[in-house]
């Protein structure tokens, strides 16, 4: 296995984390029901409570997607609660199988627009028939007092469905989902489709169900505040870190560091030649490049098509040699076009496909700190001088 496989499995690895420590949460009370029984009566309300915090940070972040999912486990716990749901009975665990299989497929459009809104009565709508047609919530609120037949009529559907089936859709939609697009959102709802699997196989009816809900909150407002700290933090475009997560590294650097500020060269003629898709492809292979920077070196995004790379503890003449590597490297990348326009055959004479190779170069100009007296952010105003100066000469080198 090469490093660059290593590299991918820590940084996907990050995301597998939280649905770890879940797992291991629910192995440690499946093994000590005292424990269950003794947080009996504060399960709803922490589950309640994290659920919430979940709806309302995805919100705040415009992730309709999650408030929908947040919201729908609300109900599904007041339908626990209120006795309106039994997991173990038909038809809850269809109507869960169903939701999470949904869940999978949910796009993140605003809540109140027609295809939000599709989406919201898709996911929560059997659940809420399923509620509604049941003994006890419309006895709570007193509009009816018998059954109706739709609850008869889910029981049917149910019956005639092998729930099974659908979970094992809805656990393969999750993974597809965490596959096509891997992060904390994804990684997060794939822990509630297998916390959900649990809930409706659990023996224990109510304390070990409440701590397989409260898990499922827990787990997606971990969801929720990994993906808006990625919105704060991560560049959407790159991938790299954002300038906010570099002013704040820099601020906690110690006496002795190396900045080096990295700028595409001639970028504008990518734009202009070949499109604003295509010069976003120029940034994100240039990212990826940096960010297999050796000798300690982080790459951030500085904005536009300027990058940092910070060498914490490291003197100017450690991060040279890894400048220069690295500046070779993206000169020698084969880049091809990929743009709307890239023809869906591969064209046959060679003239053509050589013709659609880019060569993209870099200028980078590299400071160090001098003395505790001078803050990182006048160290990196000389990295920007000396990357200039690297411009004047030629471009496509290291000045200093
Ligand atoms: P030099 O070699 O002197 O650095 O020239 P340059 O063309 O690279 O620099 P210039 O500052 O003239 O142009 C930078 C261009 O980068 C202008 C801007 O439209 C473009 N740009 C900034 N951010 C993005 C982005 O996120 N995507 C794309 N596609 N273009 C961007
Ligand atoms: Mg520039
Ligand atoms: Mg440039």
């Amino acid at each position: 296995m090469n490093s660059a496989c290593i590299n991918l499995l820590l940084w996907r690895g990050r995301w597998l984390l939280p649905p770890l420590a879940l797992l291991g949460g629910v192995m440690f009370l499946a093994r000590q029901p005292q424990w269950l029984t003794a947080a009996e009566r504060l399960l709803p309300y922490l589950s309640v409570l994290l659920l919430t915090a979940s709806g309302l940070i995805a919100y705040r972040f415009h992730r309709a997607d999650l408030v929908q999912i947040s919201l729908f486990w609300l109900l599904w716990l007041w339908g626990l609660l209120g006795g309106g749901v039994d997991p173990q009975l038909p038809p809850a665990p269809e109507v869960l199988a169903w939701a999470l299989l949904v869940s999978a497929l949910l796009l993140n459009r605003s809540l109140f627009s027609g295809m939000g809104l599709v989406q919201t009565l898709l996911l929560s709508g059997p659940l809420l028939l399923a509620l509604v047609s049941g003994d006890s919530l419309l006895r709570q609120v007193g509009w009816l007092d018998t059954r109706l037949p739709t609850a008869d009529l889910l029981t049917l559907l149910a019956d005639g469905i092998t729930a099974r089936w659908l979970y094992g859709l809805a656990l393969t939609g999750l993974t597809l989902r965490l596959l096509w697009r891997p992060g904390a959102a994804n990684c997060a709802l794939l822990a509630v489709g297998l916390l959900g699997c649990w809930q409706v196989q659990l023996d224990q009816p109510v304390a070990g169900v409440m701590a397989a809900t409260a898990l499922i909150g827990l787990s997606l407002l971990v969801g929720v505040i990994q993906t808006s700290y990625g919105v704060a933090y991560k560049d959407q475009l790159t991938g790299l870190k954002s300038r906010r997560a570099l002013e704040e590294r820099m601020a906690r650097l110690g006496r002795k560091y190396t900045i080096a500020m990295v700028d595409v060269d001639h970028f504008k003629q990518f734009n202009d030649r070949h499109g604003h898709d295509v010069g976003d492809e120029v940034l994100r292979m240039v990212a990826s490049r940096l960010n297999e920077t050796r000798g300690g070196g982080k790459a951030f995004r500085y904005g536009g098509e300027e990058f940092t790379v910070l060498f914490p503890r490291r003197e100017l003449d450690d991060a040279l040699p890894h400048l220069e590597s690295l500046r070779k490297r993206i000169g020698e990348s084969r880049f091809r076009l990929r743009g709307r326009d890239r023809p869906r055959k591969r064209p046959n004479q060679p003239k053509r496909a050589k013709a659609r190779q880019l060569s993209v170069k870099v200028s980078i100009g590299v400071a160090e700190s001098i003395d505790r007296s001078e803050r990182p952010a006048d160290v990196l105003k000389r990295a920007d001088k000396a990357l200039y100066r690297a411009k004047r000469a030629g471009r496509n080198r290291v000045a200093c």
